[in-house]
């Protein structure tokens, strides 16, 4: 499926001509529709078309969703911009409300970037509703989601540096256009920024090749590390939360059945994520009674770690889950 679009509708076909009338309503009525973002997206996402839009003297304003798409369009956009995050680091997107002067940057703002399929789900139909004025665009556009059951689409994608080096080059394009005063400062902020990318991920690479096969086994909070695990060789065993929103709540059965599956297989390390109450994580713990050890290691998923610390920006953040797996799993 890959016609799903942001910022526009399917229009039933209908063909009888007694239904013609109906359908001119119908057409009239698609092509007036505002754009929206919300519906629940489950194919590749695009690029909806930008145009111009920085004002005279004025910098170009921009709000990003989560603190990882914050500090990604920072890089970009650089000076250039005027850019707001609305999530703090350690803010888990799933939950996320917008505080009133989140709706009033998203009220001003030229361009708003959100990750798509429905990652920010509290909190893009808010974006929807009252950045009118705004261009929302997917970072993810261009990406081909893993699935993630019941038809949705897995968001976190951002855990393989490849994506992230696509959100790059999404970003550079659409600031580029709607502010085409400064696309040679975008252009080169994009290709210094994708280097870094590129020698992350040539690193990272590096760091986990040290973890035995056989310990690449992961067992998370919630489905989030689907494309980490597929760019860097890893197995996802099972989920404590068995679906890619942290905000559904394990049943007893989903709980016993993962136990019996760790101890099927021998597993005795349990990825926590910084966003996640890691209460199910240390319940999950004390199940595990044929492990000697259980060790919890503690991965930045779905926010930036605290400013100042390791985790501050995205490649800081990449390299210290490295080397949490690499410490928990050798
Ligand atoms: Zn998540």
């Amino acid at each position: 499926m890959n016609d799903a679009t942001v910022g526009r509708r399917k229009c039933p076909a209908l063909t009888l001509l007694a239904l013609l009338g109906l359908l001119l309503l119908l057409l009239a009525a698609c092509s007036s529709g505002s754009p929206s973002v919300s519906e629940a997206e489950t194919g590749v996402l695009t690029l909806p078309p930008v145009s111009a839009r920085a004002e005279e003297g004025q910098r170009l304003r921009v709000v990003a969703t989560t603190s990882i798409i914050g500090d990604v369009v920072g890089r970009v956009g650089g000076g250039a911009i005027d850019l707001t995050t609305l999530m703090r680091p350690g803010q888990d997107p799933h939950s996320y409300q917008p505080a009133a002067t989140d709706l009033t940057a998203a009220a001003d703002a030229d361009v708003i970037f959100i990750n798509g399929w429905n990652l920010e789900e509290a909190l893009v139909g808010d974006l929807d509703s009252i950045g009118r004025r705004a261009t929302i665009v997917p970072v993810s556009a261009g990406i081909e989601p893993l699935a993630a059951g019941e038809g949705a689409a897995n968001p976190h994608v951002w855990l393989d540096v490849a994506n992230v080096i696509r959100w790059v080059e999404n970003v550079r394009q659409v600031l580029g256009a709607a502010d085409p005063s400064n696309a040679a400062t975008y252009d080169a902020n994009a290709a210094a920024y994708r280097a870094e990318l590129e020698q992350l991920d040539a690193d990272l690479r590096a760091m986990l090749a040290t973890i035995p096969p056989a310990r690449r086994v992961l067992v998370t909070n919630h489905d989030n590390l689907g494309y980490f695990a597929t760019a860097y060789g890893f197995e996802v065993a099972g989920t404590v939360i068995p679906s890619v929103s942290a905000l559904a709540e394990p049943t007893a059965k989903d709980l016993s059945e993962l136990v019996g599956l760790m101890t099927a297989e021998g597993i005795c390390a349990l990825v926590v994520e910084t966003t996640a109450n890691d209460q199910l994580a240390r319940m999950l713990e004390r199940e595990l009674t044929d492990c000697d050890e259980v060790h919890l290691i503690t991965l930045y998923t779905d926010a930036l770690g605290p400013p100042g610390s390791a985790a501050a920006d995205y490649i800081g953040m990449m390299r210290a889950n490295a080397a949490a797996l690499v410490a928990g799993l050798t």
